[in-house]
């Protein structure tokens, strides 16, 4: 990174990985920041949709690594990034020493310690850095980031994070930054799935949905989904519901977290009952072919209108 004449840091060369929907507006912030950013996902679509955008890719994973001294990725789940850093696409052997990796995936602690364990080998730095804010929050640079990592690694990853998010906070070690990610996103599905309920029995006794939000948002039951993600289609304008349930947070994807969520839960033999309850329900709308659409989408499983 470079310093500016006040010692901050300004600048960066950056490469990422996962141009999804948080990857792709993630880089694109760090584009329109000034970073000299280089992209790459397995869709080559998406790596030429950032290259329209200011980013530039190559030919290799090894030239990437080359570029960085920053590494960013925003992949689905534990097993591509292990994928990336240590097994098949091979990243670990092209990394420079004291390149700092940034892992904003949401993914299962082993796996964080395994990636941080075998890059600490190479002198390379690791923080896990999942982010909440959805989409919505990713293209407006407002996400949250949940850090786990040496504190001076923190300091290290924080401008660049601050170029993509609002509130930047260290949860802790290596892991901690995951655990406050599968805390929050367990609660996320429940309230989206106690959202959808609440709605559903509104309407089915003869509520206006926008009405019957109006009201819970001025009283008890207020929350974020009610709020910014709401799932009745039409209650909201630029809100996956209100577009057939497209782009957003996947189910499947929720279906992962909320198994995260009780895998954590197994291993400190805490009580999680409202997050198994809501795994098996996001599990059972994934099989019924959801599995793809934001995960507001769950409202329709309470829609008796549905029913035959
Ligand atoms: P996505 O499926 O839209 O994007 C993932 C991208 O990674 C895809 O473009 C895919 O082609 C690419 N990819 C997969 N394996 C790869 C590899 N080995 N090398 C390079 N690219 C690879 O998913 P998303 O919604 O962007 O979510 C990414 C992560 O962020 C997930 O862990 C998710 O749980 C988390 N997350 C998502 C949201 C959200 O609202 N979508 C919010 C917070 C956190």
């Amino acid at each position: 990174m470079q310093n500016n004449d006040e010692g901050e840091v300004n600048m960066a060369n950056v490469s990422f990985f996962g141009l999804g929907n948080m990857g792709g507006p993630m880089a694109a912030n760090l584009v329109n920041a000034g970073h000299s950013v280089m992209v790459f996902d397995l869709n080559k679509e998406a790596i030429a949709d950032l290259v329209k955008q200011g980013a530039t890719t190559a030919e290799s994973v090894a030239d990437l690594a080359k570029h960085a001294d920053v590494i960013v990725s925003m992949l689905p789940a534990g097993k591509h990034v292990e994928s990336l850093y240590l097994g098949e696409q091979g990243l670990i052997d092209s990394i420079k020493p004291n390149t700092l990796v940034i892992d904003s995936s949401t993914i299962d602690k082993p796996t964080v310690l395994k990636v941080a364990n075998a890059l600490a080998a190479k002198d390379v730095q690791f923080v896990d850095a999942p982010v909440s804010g959805g989409v919505a929050g990713a293209v407006a640079g407002t996400l949250s980031f949940m850090v786990g990592g040496d504190k001076a690694d923190f300091e290290r990853a924080q401008p660049l994070l601050t170029d993509m998010g609002k509130n930047i906070f260290h949860a802790g070690a290596h892991g901690a930054g995951q655990i406050a990610k599968v805390c929050n996103n367990m609660l996320l599905g429940i309230l989206m799935a106690g959202t959808s309920e609440a709605l559903q029995l509104g309407i089915s006794n003869g509520l206006d949905a926008k009405t019957l939000s109006d009201i819970m948002l001025q009283s008890s039951g207020k929350n974020w989904t009610l709020e910014r993600y709401n799932p009745c289609p039409g209650v909201l304008d630029n809100v996956p519901s209100s577009n057939n349930y497209s782009g957003g947070f996947m189910v499947d994807l929720m279906t992962k977290d909320l198994g995260l969520a009780l895998d954590t839960a197994i291993d400190s033999q805490s009580a999680t009952p409202m997050g198994a309850l809501a795994r098996s329900l996001f599990s059972l709308h994934a099989a019924q072919g959801y599995g793809t659409s934001d995960f507001s989408s769950i409202f329709k499983m309470f829609d008796h209108q549905n029913k035959k």
